[in-house]
């Protein structure tokens, strides 16, 4: 069993300073604590300022809260704040007047665009000097880069966060959120972050990664959601109802979930070519695939995506040995033409 870490803050004796505490404890049952990890003792944060309290951020500001973090918040509509400052949250009467305050300046709000309009208003700007600002708002790995080259010109640090959950999520201790840009940021200010969610994780230096491996993994998921839309159309035309396909999916998990990390493995080794590991060749995974042509085509089920995927298959095999890992696929998406060029299946 893993050790159970909480955070516990303490006020010296000796000294103002306030210092947050994070200390090991097995069998801890406080669920506020249970799941933080053990990364040392550092100074606390003095201040964070939460600019944006819809849903995510609400949820944010009540997690700092919750762990005892000063905490001020601003929102465009300002009746928003009112739950949070009955919590204990300051009320910043502006954007500026919030970040001024703050050490840690933490951006949720509906896009960049609604971001770059905060940050771009009257002396918005100037307040930032000395401040690091962790941008938790959804946007892509260009605006990250832009707003990180934006921010840093005005002498703060810049933190691009994404977050892999709902708000309420937010606080828990199996909840992930991945972090890119200033190293010196994160390190500081680590407890705070992972104040929001236990499986916080920094990714890299480069401010998009985050951004990047966020849309990566929901391509994956969406990979697979599509999937089962297309296999519940299978299923339903055959007269099996879906309790039946949800029924069966946690017994196949495990098999698809080896066959996925065995594609990412073999991948990153670029494995491509067939042999004694691989688990079933392309030339078998598209002889079972011919099944789901079949049965589109025999109940007049829409063809779309598998059309695409045996355009895929087809490619490939034209290409190559039927003997190659089904890995031998991943070369094709990794240009802008992927019909047109192959990495060798040994490469
Ligand atoms: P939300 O409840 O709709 O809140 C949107 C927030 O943005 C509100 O505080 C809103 O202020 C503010 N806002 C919108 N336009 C603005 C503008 N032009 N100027 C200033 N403030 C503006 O949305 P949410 O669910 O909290 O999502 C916030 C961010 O978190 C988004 O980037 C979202 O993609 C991301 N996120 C959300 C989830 C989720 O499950 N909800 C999960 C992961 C990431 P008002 O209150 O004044 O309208």
């Amino acid at each position: 069993m893993m050790a159970i870490a909480y955070l516990k803050v303490r006020t010296s004796q000796r000294s103002k300073n306030l210092y947050l505490r994070i200390e090991r404890a097995k069998h801890e049952t406080d669920p506020r604590r249970e799941g933080h990890q053990f990364i040392g003792e550092v100074p606390m944060a003095s201040n964070v300022c939460v600019l944006g309290a819809g849903r995510m951020g609400s949820s944010i500001a009540r997690a700092l809260l919750d762990c005892g973090y000063p905490t001020g918040v601003w929102n465009r509509t300002a009746a928003k704040c009112e739950p949070l400052a009955a919590l204990g949250a300051k009320v910043a009467p502006s954007v500026e007047a919030g970040i001024e305050a703050a050490e840690l300046v933490i951006i949720n709000v509906l896009d960049y665009a609604a971001s770059e309009a905060l940050l771009k208003q009257g002396d918005v700007a100037s307040a930032l000097a000395g401040k690091a600002v962790v941008q938790l708002t959804s946007g892509s790995p260009r605006l990250a880069r832009e707003e990180a080259r934006w921010v840093e010109a005005h002498g703060a640090g810049y933190l691009d966060g994404a977050i892999m959950a709902t708000p309420d999520f937010i606080g828990k201790p199996e909840t992930a959120l991945l972090y890119s840009g200033s190293r010196d940021v994160y390190e500081k200010h680590k407890p705070l972050l992972f104040a929001l969610g236990g499986g916080t994780s920094y990714v890299g230096e480069q401010p998009g990664q985050a951004s990047a491996l966020d849309t990566a993994l929901l391509t994956q998921m969406w990979g697979g959601l599509f999937g089962a839309l297309q296999g519940m159309a299978v299923a339903e035309a055959e007269g099996l109802d879906l309790a039946t396909f949800r029924s069966h999916l946690s017994g196949f998990k495990p098999v698809v979930d080896a066959a996925l990390f065995d594609l990412v493995d073999r991948t990153n080794a670029r494995r491509f070519a067939g042999d004694d590991a691989t688990l079933a060749s392309l030339g078998a995974h598209y002889s079972a695939f011919q099944h789901l042509l079949e049965a589109c085509e025999e109940r007049g089920l829409d063809a779309a995506m598998p059309r695409a995927m045996d355009m895929i298959f087809r490619q490939a095999l034209s290409l190559g040995s039927m003997e190659d890992d089904f890995a031998s696929l991943a070369p094709l998406f990794r240009n802008g033409s992927p019909r047109q060029s192959r990495e060798p299946a040994n490469a």
